[in-house]
């Protein structure tokens, strides 16, 4: 033990380290892309996702950032993720210790953060360029909010061919857990509600495109009609489905619209109208249609010459 004077000393000593601790600022060390972690503050979603370091720094403002997932905005230091922020904490915990136990200057560096592993999906945002990566798929961008219907749509689409690709193993991994009959229903709704994801994305895309190319909006849900879309595109750009598609293809599209419609709102049966819009001789009324992973595939591919019609023509 010392006297109060030594005592006094010490805590004057402390306070000069800690005033000099408050100007320190933490490393935080880019992946191999460059890329820095980040996680949504909002308790729903915490997603992860990554900024490229110096974009980060240069062009995300302060007082707002984006969620790539949710769109969540909040300040930037709030996307700080949770794991860091304890290690932050707690490096600053034992420099404090170290330096009033045994004197240890707090001058040394807090330990810098190393990022994750990089993330498999980057991208670069059309309107402001800030690039950023997650994994899945993401809707905006985190600097602008910018949300991009094309590559949107594009990774829609890009899921359910995978899906499709590996519906075989993930109807071997469902075995383990589930009956046959199980496993028959839910892989069989995967590839039912994939062909209505497949239609729906189309609508989302060509409306979004549309009403951004047109000085007049498209009527509601009109693209789900492969017809009156065809027209519409026509009226606008000159060409159309027709155009952009082989014969066959076209035929094959309007086909898997009208079963959409069926799954949708029929429950699949069959009817009079289904079979007059379409001529189908492979069903008759009150049959229940059948969707098979190659239609599915087919269609997604066709939707993907789609969009890469209108986007570069
Ligand atoms: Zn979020
Ligand atoms: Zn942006």
């Amino acid at each position: 033990m010392g006297t109060i004077q030594d005592m006094i000393w010490k805590l004057e000593n402390f306070q000069r380290n800690l005033q000099d601790l408050g100007t320190k600022t933490v490393h935080i060390v880019p992946d191999a892309k460059g890329m820095i972690d980040r996680q949504c503050p909002k308790n729903d979603c915490q997603s992860y996702f990554k900024v490229n370091s110096d974009d980060w720094r240069n062009i995300v403002k302060d007082e707002e950032v984006f969620c790539p997932i949710c769109r969540n905005n909040s300040p930037a230091k709030e996307y700080m993720p949770k794991a860091q922020r304890k290690a932050i904490v707690s490096g600053i915990r034992n420099l404090i210790m170290d330096n009033w136990h045994h004197g240890t200057p707090m001058s040394q560096n807090i330990v810098p953060i190393q990022s994750m592993e990089e993330f498999e999906l980057n991208i670069a945002c059309g309107n402001c360029k800030t690039r950023f990566s997650v994994i899945g798929a993401a809707f905006f961008c985190p600097c602008c909010g910018y949300n991009s219907v094309e590559r949107t749509a594009k990774e829609a689409i890009e899921k359910i061919l995978l899906q499709m690709q590996k519906i075989s193993s993930i109807e071997r991994s469902l075995q383990s857990e589930f009956t046959k009959n199980q496993v028959a229903v839910i892989i069989k709704s995967i590839v039912e509600n994939s062909l209505s994801d497949c239609i729906s994305t189309l609508q989302a895309y060509c409306e979004a495109r549309y009403n951004h190319l047109s000085s007049t909006k498209a009527p509601f849900n009109v693209f789900q009609n492969i017809e009156r879309g065809n027209k519409l595109w026509i009226g606008l750009k000159g060409k159309g489905y027709e155009n952009w598609l082989t014969k066959n293809e076209y035929i094959q599209l309007t086909l898997f619209a009208n079963r959409r419609h069926l799954l949708e709102h029929k429950n699949g049966l069959v009817d009079t109208k289904y079979l007059n819009n379409t001529g189908d001789r492979n069903y008759k009324e009150g049959d229940r249609i059948i969707v098979r992973e190659s239609d599915v595939s087919f269609l997604g591919q066709i939707i993907n010459k789609i969009i890469n019609s209108i986007e570069n023509p």
